[in-house]
């Protein structure tokens, strides 16, 4: 199926983290006529890298350009005469293969053996996935700078059986929980009329949460980013995904022209009609207003997987404690309630997941409570109570080991 790529404006400030990959590949797939061709006169892009992600049962590819282009996608069966295995293309239109790009990569995980990519015509780069099974996959495009970002994952019940230990062998594993502080590096998110930074609120709000749920709960925490660097979004949610997290979520703090707006608010992945979820979700994930629209046409594809119900109580539970134990303290804070938008940060994640904002930085007093180490303290404590909220009161809680629940409902 011919696919129209879907690019958007990611604001600037993301243009000058695109870096040539230090992988290269592409060997066997050369079919290109040698010389000179008319092709060369047309406007091409360059295939500049690839970037992938994986563990057992999912991998994340990214295919960096420096231009848009169209894509077709095919999914091959394996050949069991000529023994070529599984393959999954994409062909890339008007686009040329960077000469860094000569050898396979390597992936040798559950889903792939290895990306390769060539120049297939003049005009077309081929990306080759030799895949080990069968496999579901999903595709979308990002812009500014544009990548292709292909989604693999396995079909349950066709993956290899393992052996089960019997019980007394089986380590118990505690609740997994990525959490992703917003923007970074030379990304500051919004900036507060003071002057504080978006980045660094948030990275200190992870680390304190990361601290307790990690102290009082037992729980493993993996963090997107430890300290003040960028990562794209894209990097995030493979991050979450191929960590195996059973919970991710994503930390901000919201911004407005209009400085009186102020309070919490809440949101899981999904479709919305409300034009100030749409601006923040553009805002968050880089896009210009004009082009937000593409992030629904996105979505459309990506939401037969999004655990949209268990994302909603999520957003529900950390909502609530948010709102409810900040009041006790602050008294005047604006319930903005849980909401939905196409935060480009939580597409793909497997898992229930939400995208936090944790208070108006653009407000005057509420970027002087952000200043606060106690209030977001508070703020910590209070997602914490959220999380372990929803994990008690969702089947997540059946599924843990009775040491990590009693833990749960014991601490306070
Ligand atoms: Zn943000």
């Amino acid at each position: 199926m011919l696919k129209k790529a879907v690019g958007f404006l990611f604001i600037p400030f993301l243009m000058c983290i695109t870096v040539a990959h230090p992988f290269s590949f592409g060997d066997g797939l050369v079919r290109a006529s040698q010389g000179s061709s008319p092709i060369s006169s047309l406007q091409t892009a360059s295939v500049k890298g690839i970037r992938y992600w994986s563990n057992a049962a999912y991998t994340r590819i990214v295919i960096d350009l420096d231009g848009e282009v169209t894509y077709q996608d095919h999914l091959l069966r394996e050949d069991p005469v000529l023994k070529k295995p599984p393959r999954l293309y994409i062909d890339l239109k008007l686009a040329r293969l960077s000469p860094l790009l000569k050898q396979p990569i390597p992936i040798e995980d559950g889903l792939l053996k290895r990306a390769m990519a060539g120049q297939y015509t003049p005009a077309i780069v081929r990306v080759v996935l030799d895949l080990k099974s069968v496999i579901h996959y999903k595709i979308f495009t990002l812009a500014d700078p544009f990548r292709i970002v292909v989604d693999i994952l396995g079909r349950p019940g066709k993956a290899k059986k393992r052996v089960p230990k019997p019980p007394s062998l089986q380590r118990p594993r505690s609740i997994r929980v990525v959490i992703d502080p917003g923007h970074g590096g030379e990304d500051p998110g919004a900036i507060g009329p003071k002057g504080l930074m978006e980045k660094d609120v948030v990275l200190s709000v992870a680390q304190k949460l990361r601290n307790k749920l990690r102290r009082e709960l037992g729980w493993e925490v993996v963090m997107t980013r430890q300290d003040d660097h960028f990562i794209p979004l894209e990097e995030r949610t493979a991050i979450a995904n191929t960590k195996g997290g059973d919970l991710f979520l994503s930390i901000h703090a919201n911004a407005s022209k209009n400085r009186r707006l102020h309070g919490i608010e809440t949101y899981f992945l999904n479709f919305t009609t409300d034009k100030d979820a749409l601006r923040l979700a553009a805002a968050e994930s880089g896009v210009s207003p004009e082009r937000i629209s593409d992030l629904q046409l996105i979505l459309y594809d990506l939401m037969l997987n999004a655990k949209v119900n268990e994302s909603s109580q999520l957003a529900e539970c950390v909502q609530r404690d948010l709102t409810s134990k900040l009041k006790k303290k602050y008294g005047k804070v604006n319930d903005l309630g849980v909401k939905q938008a196409p935060f480009v940060v939580l597409f793909g994640a497997k898992m229930p997941s939400i995208l936090i904002e944790i208070s108006f930085i653009s407000n005057l007093r509420e970027e002087r409570r952000l200043r606060s180490e106690r209030y977001l303290d508070e703020v910590a404590t209070a997602i914490f109570h959220g999380l372990r909220r929803y994990v008690q009161n969702t089947r997540m809680a059946k599924a843990q080991p009775s040491w990590s629940i009693s833990t749960a409902l014991s601490s306070n």
